[in-house]
């Protein structure tokens, strides 16, 4: 299906490349409009990768994070757009420091609902992308962001709430975007030992056997085939120079081992108004533009 309107919504800039890109890299060169939006500046995100830790990007980190994201963008094929609240940072220590002054996850939740209300009245996407209620990964932007997706879903159709924000629009889906599957790195690991290889992530795959941690792959109702777009996928994350090292663990299996043994990727559907059977093969099932089921 082509024509209909896929909009993921992410915390930092990078977000978007490492959660569900291959999936909006095929809907976008299948003929629909993909918008990513980006939530904070990421203003608060270190320089991980060694080579890019120097005077001169550190000075103007947040003009190269720009660039960086239009980069991304341009790679993936879809249309990019900033909210433009500020990086919370991810707080470490014991007692953890308390927030930023002025921080998105200090937001009141009623100022960010809003600002995503509004792009979703003039996107008027027909599918929206986010995290779960954990975030994916515990950062107070990750969580906040599925706090604004759920506020914003639930009021951008009703015409009653904000209506400065303009004409309401109701999304039909929402989805949790599910990155960090076990079972994946599982298959990956059996196809090294077949070949008599050592695992490379050996140590990601002992982190997730801890017995209290479940699979998520138990939530999953929507696989999408994506493996044709891996490549886009690394090469829009490897633009993110300040944030994603090269030779990290990311890109240490090989992208044809990827494609043959785990060629999706891999969503929960949290809410629809459509009609629609799980598990699903495509995010628009059940969904047609002329608004019949
Ligand atoms: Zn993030």
């Amino acid at each position: 299906m082509s024509g209909l309107r896929l909009m993921a919504v992410h915390a930092h800039p990078d977000d978007e490349s490492s959660k569900g890109a291959g999936t909006m890299s095929r809907y976008a060169a299948e003929g629909n409009d993909v918008l990513v939006v980006t939530l904070t500046g990421g203003e608060r995100g270190d320089i991980l990768n060694p080579a890019m830790d120097t005077p001169g990007i550190k000075d103007r980190i947040n003009e190269v994070r720009r660039e960086e994201m239009a980069e991304a963008a341009r790679i993936l094929g879809v249309e990019q757009t900033w909210l433009g609240f500020v990086d919370s940072g991810l707080p470490e220590g014991d007692p953890l420091p308390p927030l930023p002054e002025g921080c998105f996850a200090l937001v009141p939740l009623e100022e960010s609902t809003e600002a995503l209300v509004k792009v979703i009245r003039e996107f008027r996407p027909h599918v929206m992308l986010t995290y779960d209620e954990n975030g994916g990964y515990p950062h107070p932007d990750h969580i906040r962001c599925h706090q604004v997706s759920m506020a914003a879903f639930e009021a951008a159709g009703d015409s009653a709430k904000f209506p400065d924000a303009g004409p309401a629009w109701a999304p039909s889906k929402i989805y949790y975007i599910h990155g960090f599957i076990r079972r994946r790195l599982e298959l990956f690991k059996e196809e090294y030992d077949r070949r008599g290889e050592p695992f490379p992530m050996q140590e990601w795959l002992d982190r997730w056997r801890r017995p209290e941690q479940g699979d998520i792959m138990a939530r999953v109702t929507t696989q999408i085939r994506c493996g044709d777009y891996f490549p886009q996928r690394d090469d829009a994350l490897r633009a993110h120079a300040t944030q994603i090292d090269p030779n990290g663990t990311f890109f240490v299996v090989p992208m044809d081992l990827q494609q043959k043994i785990w060629p999706t990727e891999e969503f929960e559907l949290a809410k629809t108004r459509v009609r629609t059977a799980i598990p699903e093969t495509d995010l628009f099932a059940g969904i047609t533009t002329d608004g019949t089921q």
